[in-house]
């Protein structure tokens, strides 16, 4: 369809929930790249990532937020927390992203409910159930009915953001329900996110997927270099792991240095398909003890202290 003659529509989501309820695979989903790294972890997207489409004149920029939970002690964590919030109040419609394959709502879902009510009246609210695929039928229809009690939703969807279902439905309501407006971004652009804070991103999903425990939640990723080279047409990325503690390289280096090797040709493989050509990734792991509360460090990922 020609959608030249119509006027452009332009519009901001937010994309809010519990850890681990499926928000950064449902951004990515509905925008059809993966924009924001997943992890079967609590507590992996640590920032603000924005997931853009651009479809039938309409451009709508989703933004996937840090779970909300409750207890954040650590700097970092507050930040998170707060980071997600802000990512809220940014925006003029919100997706309320619940693990639907959960009997009972936990406290963390309780939180993110309770702090809706204190958003402006402007927002308009969407429940979105998710992971029907394991769900029990019956519980929905209880969670639903539930959750539309203790908020005002304008609407419900049911999706599997993993497996796609009920997301089309979901991507042409977004879709019909934004206003006329510019374009911020380019047709082509899917995220705003700066590349090297991507590419230490896909680093740290690697991490995340390979190390366990409270390893993964003790270090971040930051690039160093992020280079065009002339004489290949390769881009050149130099990364710095910083763990808490020193016992910890010797956890991400492995025997023989095996596991960071694993990890490196990992991210190097989607970094080469994110970026459409030929990537030399190296990694470096340093120990800088405070990092957790350094300032510095989150101000690198995009967090404000
Ligand atoms: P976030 O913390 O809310 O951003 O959650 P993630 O998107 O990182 O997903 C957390 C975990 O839930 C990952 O292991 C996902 O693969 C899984 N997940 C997400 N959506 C679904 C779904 O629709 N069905 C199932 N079964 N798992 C899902
Ligand atoms: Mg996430």
């Amino acid at each position: 369809m020609n959608h030249d003659h119509e006027p452009r529509r332009f519009g901001f989501v937010s994309v809010l929930g519990a850890p681990n309820a499926g928000k950064s695979t449902l951004v990515n989903q509905l925008v059809g790249t993966k924009v924001s790294i997943v992890s079967p972890k609590v507590q992996t997207t640590r920032t603000r990532v924005t997931g853009i489409l651009a479809e039938d004149g309409a451009q709508i920029v989703f933004v996937d937020t840090p779970g909300i939970f409750v207890g954040a002690k650590r700097k970092l964590e507050q930040a998170m927390v707060k980071a997600a919030w802000n990512g809220a109040e940014e925006c003029e419609r919100l997706l309320f992203v619940v693990d639907a394959s959960r009997r009972k709502l936990g406290q963390d879902a309780k939180i993110v409910l309770e702090g809706l009510a204190r958003l402006p009246k402007t927002t308009s609210k969407w429940l979105v159930l998710n992971k029907v695929d394991t769900a029990n039928k019956e519980a929905l229809v209880v969670l639903a009915a539930l959750l539309n009690e203790a908020a005002e939703f304008e609407r419900t969807f049911m999706v599997s953001a993993l497996k796609g279902s009920g997301v089309n439905d979901l991507r042409e309501a977004v879709k019909a329900s934004v206003e006329q407006g510019v374009w911020m971004y380019p047709e082509e652009v899917v995220t705003d996110l700066p590349n090297r804070l991507l590419s230490a991103e896909i680093t740290r999903e690697k991490l995340f997927l390979s190390l366990h425990q409270e390893l993964p939640y003790q270090l971040t990723v930051e690039t160093d270099r992020f280079e065009l080279q002339k004489k290949d047409n390769a881009i050149k990325i130099n990364q710095t792991i910083y763990v808490a503690r020193s016992g910890h390289k010797g956890i991400i280096l492995g025997k023989g240095g095996e596991t960071l090797k694993r990890v490196g040709s990992q991210a190097r493989r989607e970094l080469e398909t994110l970026f459409e050509r030929r990537v030399h990734l190296f990694l470096f792991v340093k120990v800088r003890e405070n990092w957790l509360n350094d300032p510095e460090r989150y101000r690198e990922m995009g967090l404000e202290p």
